[in-house]
């Protein structure tokens, strides 16, 4: 059922020197942009489904449909179910859109490329270690989208969305004092990627994007107000407040891993003692299960790190299922200190949902009860009663559809 359009110019005229010309045009008013992102959201539609969703009149909406027709950032597309009368054509997002999904983590790197609904085409991830700077860890993600762009899963990306494993000033796209990110503080991301990517680019830290890759396409699909909590080499909470993520005034809404759970407890490299992420994140988990080798506490954990050499959230999950007493106390007690946080978090926000991703995800049900346990007990029955408290859906998918999601939400708005 497909049909030439005609009088449409093609999204990616050809500018001069072999370059593919991206998206120029943006909505130019906030109907247009509603619309756009209805059909990245919902995909390809019909005018009438269009009609229902949004508080315009029949005779706007064909305008506004029109003049993006005009833009070339959406084309007719197949003919609609009919609803009575004559058929129409379904409309749908330029197919030749492409974002780029970057998510920087501590120790590796991922970076994908999506159409306009955010449909993952193209996924590599590669291992890299963030304190190696700025400059080489670009130097890394400009090759992998080269790759990607060679495979020939895109000619060029319309734009493209960035997470770091670190506090971000928003919109300016700059790490702020990042503490697991020494040499980022201050480095203008986002001008930079800008120019050597060619195409607008969005910063936000790393569990923003997780959120938001989980609200598009994973667990928190139907939820409007919920919580993601990412425990990784850090841990850092997304707040999603009516369907959008909450940032607070600079941009470190969410940076729990610094609240204090143990007064003069463990040193941080924040500079303070006795944060949640010194006492329980993906890097003081291996530093405890080392310990627990050592110590002959864990002859399970002492036989792998004779094997590997050193330790991580794998090995404690491996030594746990294999009933390891040492490996499911570190869990168990990691699982109580991050729940006794989401207790005072959850009494707080009050959230419909609290999704648990990143690297320590592995420790699965393990951690997931201690923490429900700490959550359900010391919250009140009114704010847990529906509250589901689950492992995200989409592992590391969801920090590169969020960030193609980022980039999208900034390029359909009204320019
Ligand atoms: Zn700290």
């Amino acid at each position: 059922m497909q049909e030439p359009v005609t009088g449409v110019p093609a999204p990616q005229a050809r500018g001069g020197e072999g370059h593919v010309r991206r998206m120029t045009a943006r909505p130019a008013n906030a109907h247009q942009a509603r619309l756009l992102r209805m059909l990245r959201d919902e995909g390809p539609s019909s005018r009438a489904q269009l009609g229902d969703r949004v508080d315009l009149s029949r005779s706007k909406l064909a305008v506004e449909v029109d003049r993006l027709l005009e833009t070339g950032l959406v084309v007719a597309d197949g003919l609609a179910a009919s609803r009575g009368g004559r058929r129409s054509h379904n409309i749908r997002l330029a197919p030749a859109l492409r974002f780029l999904g970057v998510d920087i983590g501590a120790t590796s790197v991922d970076v994908a490329v999506t159409n306009a609904e955010l449909e993952v085409l193209g996924h590599l991830n590669h291992p890299m270690d963030v304190r190696e700077g700025p400059v080489a860890v670009f130097d890394q993600v400009l090759s992998m989208a080269g790759k990607l762009k060679a495979s020939g899963l895109a000619e060029g990306f319309d734009g493209a969305g960035i997470g770091v494993p670190g506090p971000v000033r928003y919109p300016e796209g700059v790490p702020v004092a990042p503490p697991i990110m020494p040499g980022w503080d201050g480095f203008p991301v986002r001008e930079a990627l800008s120019q050597d990517l060619g195409c607008p680019v969005m910063v936000d830290n790393d569990v923003n994007l997780m959120a938001m890759g989980e609200q598009h396409a994973g667990v928190a699909r139907t939820v409007a107000d919920f919580l993601c909590i990412k425990i990784g080499t850090g841990i850092g909470c997304g707040i999603v407040v009516g369907g959008e993520v909450y940032r607070g005034t600079t941009g470190s809404a969410g940076d729990i891993g610094h609240i204090q759970v143990t007064p003069d407890g463990r040193p941080c490299p924040c500079g303070n003692r006795g944060c949640l992420e010194a006492h329980f994140s993906g890097a003081a988990l291996a530093r405890d299960a080392e310990e627990a080798a050592r110590s002959g506490r864990s002859p399970e954990l002492a036989g792998r790190l004779e094997t590997t050499g050193r330790l991580t959230a794998v090995d404690v999950a491996a030594a746990a299922a294999a009933g390891d007493p040492a490996a499911l106390a570190l869990i168990r007690d990691g699982g109580d200190r991050v729940g006794q946080v989401i207790a005072g978090l959850v009494s707080f926000f009050n959230p419909g949902l609290v999704v648990i991703g990143g690297g320590v995800t592995g420790l699965g049900h393990n951690l997931l009860a201690s923490l429900r346990t700490q959550v359900y007990r010391q919250s009140l029955p009114l704010a847990t009663g529906n509250l589901p408290i689950v492992l995200g859906e989409l592992g590391p998918a969801a920090g590169v559809i969020g960030a193609a999601r980022l980039i999208s939400d900034h390029l359909f708005s009204p320019a």
